[in-house]
């Protein structure tokens, strides 16, 4: 026993960027001599490599993922009076972008399986003021995207993807980005791609679209629109971003092939393996077990100096901040079973091998004595 000591980290991102450390200075350094520090070629360089990558038209550079889904909620017109649908198990700037357009969150649960929102439940929570649907592609696991996209188009709304932990992720065969009117990035990071810093984009296949957000970043010049304002993205992350995106592939396999030895390692009862729906390509950045003990299960973890953590251990309708929305206990007995049930294990790139077997001996030890 090593005492609570953490050795095995949720995230180690010193150890990702080291080896990339020179290129990355060498891309700085071309950006302190161009002078250009906000926008510029750097980041439209990224916006176009970052959309073709994702195969959309359009990228727009922000300065996090809350103001890509706060810009994009603008773009589909919403605002004070409207309604917009999302889950209630996501992390809080998903609903928080929706409340600071002035539009009131619409919560809906849940598919136990992937955590991503139902398709059912949300044609249900339909208004004549419903303004957009929020599908998040939580964990980097696909929502069902055609069943909402046909509620929205019967009811002539817009969807706009929260693909925050998402990059690269497909629903049958397309990737995230392509699955809406507009996908919301971050690139905060610990992400799957992230930035040195804080940055996020929008991408969209639909010019009209691109067109306003890209003046809404900048404070609508020209006009007076609530809401407009400064969401630049730096040079910086601009330049770190693209020297990253290369590398996007290659970590996203290296989180898969974690994630599949962790599930071979669960086949007691203590723990719940998450499923990947078949028409899904799941990229893994947060890995989330089930456990119906979760606080022993963390402490056996925390035993063996293996970081853990509950993402998120209060649905959105339970907090305080959305109390004004007037929902209770009971009202989405998926989301409030994930939040009670789900724990995340590292499972970023840079584990090392041994690492690795470490938590796998953690998660088969575990599971037996159940
Ligand atoms: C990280 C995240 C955001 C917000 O992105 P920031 O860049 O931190 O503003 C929004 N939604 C989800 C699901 C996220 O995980």
């Amino acid at each position: 026993m090593r005492g609570t000591q953490v050795l095995i980290r949720l995230a180690e991102l010193a150890r990702l960027h080291l080896p990339m450390s020179g290129e990355i200075a060498e891309a700085l350094q071309e950006v302190i001599a161009s002078g250009i520090f906000v926008l510029g070629p750097r980041v439209e360089e990224f916006e176009q490599a970052f959309a073709t990558y994702c195969g959309a038209s359009f990228g727009i550079g922000v300065n996090s993922g809350t103001s890509a889904l706060y810009l994009a909620l603008l773009a589909a017109g919403v605002g004070p009076g409207d309604e917009v649908i999302t889950s209630a198990f996501t992390f809080v700037a998903t609903a928080a972008a929706i409340a600071h357009t002035g539009a009131r969150p619409v919560f809906s649960d849940i598919c136990g399986d992937s955590f991503t929102i139902d398709p059912a439940d949300v044609a249900q929570r339909i208004t004549p003021r419903t303004r957009a649907i929020v599908p998040v592609h939580l964990y980097g696991h696909p929502a069902d995207m055609d069943a909402v996209a046909a509620t929205a188009r019967q009811h002539n709304i817009a969807v706009i993807e929260d693909a925050a932990q998402a990059h690269g992720a497909e629903y049958k065969g397309r990737r995230t980005g392509v699955l809406g009117d507009a996908a919301c990035f971050s690139f905060y990071p610990s992400k799957n791609l992230g930035a040195c810093g804080e940055a996020g984009m929008i991408v969209t296949s639909r010019a009209d679209w691109a067109e306003r957000i890209r003046w809404l970043r900048d404070w609508g010049e020209g006009g007076e629109t609530a809401g407009c304002g400064n969401y630049r993205m730096g040079a910086f992350q601009g330049a770190v971003l693209a020297i990253k995106l290369r590398s996007l592939e290659r970590w996203n396999a290296a989180r898969q092939d974690v994630a599949h030895r962790y599930c071979r390692s669960i086949t007691g009862r203590a723990l719940q393996a998450p499923r990947t729906a078949e028409w899904a390509k799941h990229v893994f950045h947060i890995f989330a077990v089930r456990a119906r003990s979760r606080d022993l299960v963390q402490a056996a973890f925390a035993a063996r100096g293996i970081e853990t953590r509950a993402h998120y251990p209060v649905p959105l309708h339970l907090m305080d901040r959305f109390a004004w929305l007037g929902y209770g206990a009971g009202d989405f007995p998926a989301a409030e079973r994930a939040a009670r049930e789900t724990l995340s294990i590292p499972v970023h790139p840079a584990l090392t091998g041994s690492e690795i077997e470490e938590v796998c001996e953690a998660l088969r030890s575990v599971d037996r004595q159940s």
